[in-house]
């Protein structure tokens, strides 16, 4: 999802921003208020949801259940309403990280709020810098909670359609900002036009954002090409946050071949042959992290959790 839009560029530029953006708006709505494009997004989370190994409930693979993840991969967009300012304001920088200036602060810590006290105590404000892997980890956890739940009720032999409704609603909710992560500008302050040394003549309009992830993926790629990039299903190892915080790093690896790709022509029209490569493997990439961390939580919700107040 684009930044550009109305409060991000609000946050980035302050107040005459707002009072400018606000006018830009109303005379020109932004093509930008998609992520991915709709379409990008539903196709992660579709794929995600049709491909998660049999060992997951059925709830969570049905024909109904991929539908509904698929119709959530956009959901956090349909938040960017001025019609919800409060909420906008709030949930704009969970759909991106600058990883320059957030390493700039040191090691990322475990916690949101943590990471929010070094940011302000740097002078700077965390809606510039973003939220991404500290949103998707909270939502992914919700989802893990969900499940949990869903077993208990299970083994109890009570009826689990309530839980089953949440999870679905979580592992939706989650696709979107694990497609955003394998989009490479929500990964850099490079998000929209190159800033700073630029030898080699990248853009510097800020068009590029939406024009790799917007119309150019809705036209050109479909689901044959994604789903054939996917990798095979695996129970990620080790720690989530960790896991989620080195596959941005790996998507930020790709950003300067997207601006050698916009160079070329190929995000104009129907793109070049690697354009559509590259686009096919970004979504591929999305929608694999997604399964997988879906099948995490599953896994990881099967394991007793300590009760805190036991001994006291
Ligand atoms: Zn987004």
């Amino acid at each position: 999802m684009l930044r550009s839009s109305l409060s991000a560029f609000a946050a980035r530029f302050s107040l005459p921003g707002l009072a400018l953006a606000g006018l830009v708006y109303l005379i020109a709505p932004p093509p930008a208020a998609r992520a991915w494009g709709n379409g990008g997004h539903r196709l992660v989370n579709k794929l995600a949801a049709s491909t998660l190994p049999g060992s997951v409930p059925e709830f969570l693979r049905s024909e109904a259940a991929i539908n509904e993840i698929e119709y959530l991969g956009p959901e956090p967009d349909r938040w960017r309403s001025p019609g919800e300012p409060e909420l906008n304001a709030a949930q704009a920088p969970e759909h991106f990280i600058d990883l320059e200036p957030a390493d700039a602060l040191g090691p990322l810590p475990r916690h949101r709020l943590d990471f929010e006290a070094k940011v302000f105590a740097s002078g700077q404000r965390p809606e510039k810098i973003g939220l991404q892997p500290w949103e998707a980890t909270e939502v992914w956890e919700r989802l893990k909670a969900a499940l949990r739940e869903y077993r208990a009720l299970q083994t109890a032999h009570q009826d689990t359609r309530g839980v089953e409704a949440a999870a679905l609603f979580y592992a939706g909710w989650l696709g979107h900002y694990v497609g955003d992560a394998s989009q490479p500008l929500h990964t850099t302050i490079q998000y929209n036009g190159w800033v700073g040394s630029n030898p080699n003549g990248y853009t510097t309009d800020h068009q590029i954002h939406w024009q790799f992830e917007g119309p150019f993926v809705d036209t050109n790629l479909h689901e044959p090409e994604v789903r054939a990039k996917m990798t095979e299903p695996k129970a990620i190892e080790g720690d989530i946050f960790d896991n989620y915080v080195a596959y941005l790093r790996e998507t930020r690896t790709h950003v300067e071949r997207v601006y050698q790709l916009e160079k070329a022509g190929g995000f104009v029209g129907a793109g070049t042959p690697e354009s559509r490569e590259f686009t096919a493997e970004r979504l591929a990439a999305g929608a694999s992290m997604l399964r997988d961390m879906i099948y995490a939580a599953w896994l990881e919700s099967a394991k007793p959790v300590a009760d805190p107040y036991a001994g006291k």
